[in-house]
């Protein structure tokens, strides 16, 4: 077979759980690794003598704490500063500290010896495993990959996650949206160029996070239209409230607070995920550890229904984020045509239920497993990419969006959007921007990431100089200023002067890391709530931009010989005056308030008029 030689995986490494497929026999194989387990914890551990991955490092977890490292994908891509970083630290039984350009480094103890890993260089064991699982299956090595990401990953953590693949070996394809992924799995073999745009909507509630997307699908092309979620809602909370339930029982029975005993508080954790897993087809189970705390043998039951009760509301506010990505999609949920499960907690029968019921009853799609829908969207592309597969999988186009707007920083401190949020990546977008005095010969480009009318309350991503500019009067030199975004979601932003053809450009690097998870949802939040205000600044900043565009035209038009040639003495002084002191203003008044602005360019305009019509 072709592609022997060359397979190409899917991969779908996940917060707590990772996946494998592969493409064979015209089909997605999801591939169990060497416990038999479909799903791998992503979870590595450091021990005297060995280094584990996957289950073997997740069942050592109670014996080996400070060393076995978990959740990482939490951390990449990130700064150590980045206050989502600082707030999971304080959650983790290992250690996390500030290396170079405040990258956060993960301390263990390995070999008898301190090691420092990034989290790159753990996300790639990870996958490294993952490659190891599909290469024990293939009989062959196995060098490319395709591997997902959650939809409001930024560039950072997009690079951050690429590089892992590259330690790990691998060459990173393509980097795709976990939602798209979902899709793909479930969508490309319903495509037909005739069928009218289908709207899917993506339930991804997985061990730590919780995600949701509407995503618009149309011959073969799929768009992100909206996202929402909670970056720490998923299956560990309802492990957490099942422990929390059977702390107070051990309280109750045996006047003992187990919380004193770390390895005690784990061991009951394990049981508890066991329970909850079983409790998705159980109406009851039982949750029983040996000698849990102080030779205590603890043994007890829990209903489905106690489940459901100690979780409801964590249940209700899935349902409310639901409600919030139709909101921001302006879309009616009388109007979506699927709903797709995903990530392992959608299994459980009172979330299914409840999503249900909001959908009026609709049919959710859970045909394939909901914790490996996304690797097998991630090997359909990864078998579209290498050429392999059906047509309709060659005919299939993904366009991922940008999680927040993107622009460059204008005068008054006003953000200038050039690619809004929500668009379709890949993207290219240009514009053009002039010089804010005369004779400028240097202009700075800062861009920024946000959703705010000004650029102090937007986020920096970065920022380079074009130099060498011939000196002319304001707003006379262009150049054209291109975003452009990849498929990667990776971002380049070059400026050229039209007249001399210099040129610049920047791509955000790795280094500078991106906005978090959080800070993104909160931009988004914020927004909303100072749109008015927003709103108001923009439209002063137009007024008082037309009045200052306008002023510097009279100025220039003064300068003309053939127009002041015909004009009286004291008409011109008159207008020179009223252009300099409008100038001043301008100058003087960072915010004016727009009907100000409007009555001095309206006053301006009358004096003006002599030499408007010429
Ligand atoms: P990730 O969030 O890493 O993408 P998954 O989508 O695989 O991971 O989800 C993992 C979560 O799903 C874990 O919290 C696990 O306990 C939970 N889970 C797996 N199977 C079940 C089940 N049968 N019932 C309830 N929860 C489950
Ligand atoms: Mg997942």
């Amino acid at each position: 077979m072709a592609h022997k030689e060359h397979p190409a995986i899917g991969i779908d490494l996940g917060t707590t759980y990772s996946c494998v497929g592969v493409w064979q026999h015209g089909r997605v194989e999801i591939i169990a690794n060497d416990q038999g387990n479909r799903t791998t914890p992503s979870c590595v551990a450091f021990t005297d003598t060995e280094r584990h991955v996957g289950d073997a490092a997740k069942n050592q977890i109670d014996m080996n704490p400070t060393n076995t490292v978990f959740t990482v994908k939490r951390l990449i891509g990130r700064r150590f500063s980045d206050p989502s970083v600082q707030s999971d630290i304080k959650l983790w039984p290992f250690a996390v500290v500030k290396g170079p350009a405040d990258k956060p480094q993960i301390v263990v103890k390995h070999k008898g010896e301190e090691k420092k890993f990034y989290p790159e260089e753990i996300s790639s064991m990870i996958l490294s495993k993952m490659k190891e699982i599909a290469e024990a299956y293939l009989a062959c090595p196995v060098k490319k990959a395709v591997v997902t990401v959650p939809a409001y990953f930024n560039d950072a953590q997009r690079r951050a996650t690429k590089d892992a693949g590259l330690i790990a070996g691998l060459n990173v394809m393509r980097i795709m949206d976990e939602p798209t992924a979902a899709a793909v799995a479930y969508g490309f073999d319903k495509i037909s160029s005739n069928s009218a745009e289908k709207k899917v909507f993506i339930f991804d509630l997985g061990g730590g996070t919780f995600d949701v997307s509407l995503l618009a699908v149309m011959n073969g092309v799929f768009e992100v239209k909206a996202t929402a979620g909670d970056t720490h809602l998923g299956g560990e909370d309802f492990d957490d409230r099942l422990v929390n339930h059977f702390i107070d029982e051990f309280k109750r029975k045996y006047k003992k607070d187990i919380t004193t005993n770390p390895r005690a508080l784990r061991r009951l954790r394990s049981a508890c995920e066991r329970a909850k897993r079983n409790l998705s087809f159980l109406t009851q189970t039982v949750v029983e550890v040996d000698s849990l705390y102080e030779g205590i043998d603890f043994c007890s039951r829990i209903s489905q229904a106690r489940f459901e009760e100690l979780n409801m509301d964590l249940f209700t506010k899935c349902m409310e984020l639901v409600e919030k990505c139709l909101k921001d999609a302006s879309t009616d949920k009388a109007s979506v045509d699927v709903v797709v499960l995903v990530g392992g907690s959608t299994r459980i029968p009172k979330v299914q239920q409840l999503l249900n019921n909001y959908f009026g009853g609709k049919q959710l799609s859970k045909g394939i497993n909901p914790d490996e829908a996304v690797a097998y969207g991630a090997t359909v592309q990864a078998a579209k990419l290498t050429g392999q597969g059906s047509r309709e999988v060659q005919d299939l186009v993904l366009l991922d969006v940008t999680p927040l707007s993107l622009g460059i920083h204008i005068t008054g401190g006003v953000m200038s959007v050039v690619v809004p949020r929500n668009t379709t990546i890949p993207t290219k977008q240009e514009t053009v921007f002039t010089t804010q005095y005369d004779n400028q010969t240097n202009v700075r480009f800062a861009v920024f990431e946000g959703e705010r009318a000004q650029t102090k309350d937007n986020y920096l991503l970065g920022e380079f100089t074009l130099s060498g500019i011939a000196p002319a009067p304001r707003c006379v030199p262009k150049f054209d200023v291109c975003f452009d975004i990849d498929a990667n979601g990776i971002l380049k932003v070059s400026a050229q002067d039209r007249t001399s053809g210099l040129k610049n450009q920047i791509t955000v690097t790795n280094e500078e890391a991106r906005l978090s998870n959080e800070v993104i949802e909160k931009i988004i939040r914020d927004a909303e709530s100072y749109r008015v205000q927003d709103e108001e600044c923009r439209r002063n900043y137009e007024a008082k931009n037309s009045l200052e565009r306008y002023a510097y035209r009279m100025r220039n038009a003064l300068r003309e010989k053939n127009i002041t040639s015909i004009l009286p003495f004291v008409t011109k002084m008159t207008i020179e005056d009223a252009v300099q002191e409008t100038l001043i203003w301008v100058e003087d008044n960072q915010f004016p308030d727009v009907s100000e602005s409007e009555l001095r360019l309206e006053d301006l305009k009358r004096i003006c008029s002599p030499i408007d019509r010429v």
